[in-house]
């Protein structure tokens, strides 16, 4: 399950200046797309429309032939993972961060998934680093480990269908490996659309879609692109 299905989606923020002018794309369930294209292009407004943040003006978007009109929101989000590129936590522990949206797990879970999000560490910690329990003073989460915090939260959420926004901000090569790594972790498997940034981190993309001018420019696996260029 989780199949994605942009059907010659149209959508203007400003009726005066349509974003996307008849975009098609499927994700078939399990694989990953990568959309790619300059600033402005349209990328980020796919994954609000995914999330019906916004209604489109002409065609469809589905999931599992389900036209997302017809469902829930309660149910497109929980279908639905998010790792975004700024990742805006409560001022709460980090376990109550990760655990967010998924009240029902244990203790043990949700550890586990920090674990796994390389986030064990901090687990006690409010994201400014003081320490709540111990009531020490500890460092300010870093952009990396909040991102790492959003990583966890997703592998306990385990959602049919994972919306990345890939961080362009300023992560250390080193830090970036290894979001990459926790990344890969959590998309192997499910339904992936990656906003990438760079056509670099997206080599093992099953498709990589070109978004130019509110269309789709080019599409096809990472090797093929480079064959054009
Ligand atoms: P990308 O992710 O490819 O950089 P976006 O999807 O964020 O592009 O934005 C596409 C275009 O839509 C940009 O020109 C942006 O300024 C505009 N835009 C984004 N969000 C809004 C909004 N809420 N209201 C009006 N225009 C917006
Ligand atoms: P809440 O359920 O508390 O209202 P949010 O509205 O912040 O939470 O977010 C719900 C889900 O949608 C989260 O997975 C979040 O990352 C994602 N999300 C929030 N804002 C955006 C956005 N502008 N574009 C794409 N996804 C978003």
């Amino acid at each position: 399950a989780g199949k994605v299905e942009f059907r010659d989606v149209h959508f203007a923020y400003d009726p005066a200046r349509p974003i996307l002018k008849g975009v098609s794309f499927d994700v078939p369930a399990g694989k990953t797309v990568a959309i790619v294209g300059p600033s402005g292009a349209g990328k980020s407004t796919i994954s609000r429309l995914l999330f019906r943040f916004y209604d489109i003006q002409q065609g469809a978007i589905l999931i599992d032939g389900q036209d997302i009109r017809d469902v829930t929101q309660e149910s497109l989000r929980a279908a639905i993972g998010m790792v975004p590129q700024d990742t805006v936590l409560f001022n709460d522990t980090i376990a109550y961060n990760i655990r967010y949206g998924r009240t029902d797990a244990s203790d043990e879970e949700v550890f586990k998934a920090a674990e796994l999000a390389q986030i064990g560490p901090f687990i006690e910690h409010l994201p400014d680093g003081y320490k709540a329990m111990v009531g020490e003073r500890g460092l300010k989460l870093s952009g990396g480990e909040k991102q790492r915090v959003a990583i966890a939260r997703t592998i306990l959420k385990a959602p049919p269908i994972l919306m990345l926004d890939e961080a362009t901000s300023a992560l250390d090569t080193h830090t970036e490996q290894e979001i990459q790594a926790a990344l890969d972790l959590v998309s192997r498997g499910r339904t992936t659309i990656v906003i990438a940034h760079r056509l670099s981190t997206v080599i093992t993309a099953d498709e990589i879609i070109v978004l130019k001018g509110g269309q789709i420019a080019e599409r096809g696996t990472h090797l093929s692109l480079l064959r054009k260029d």
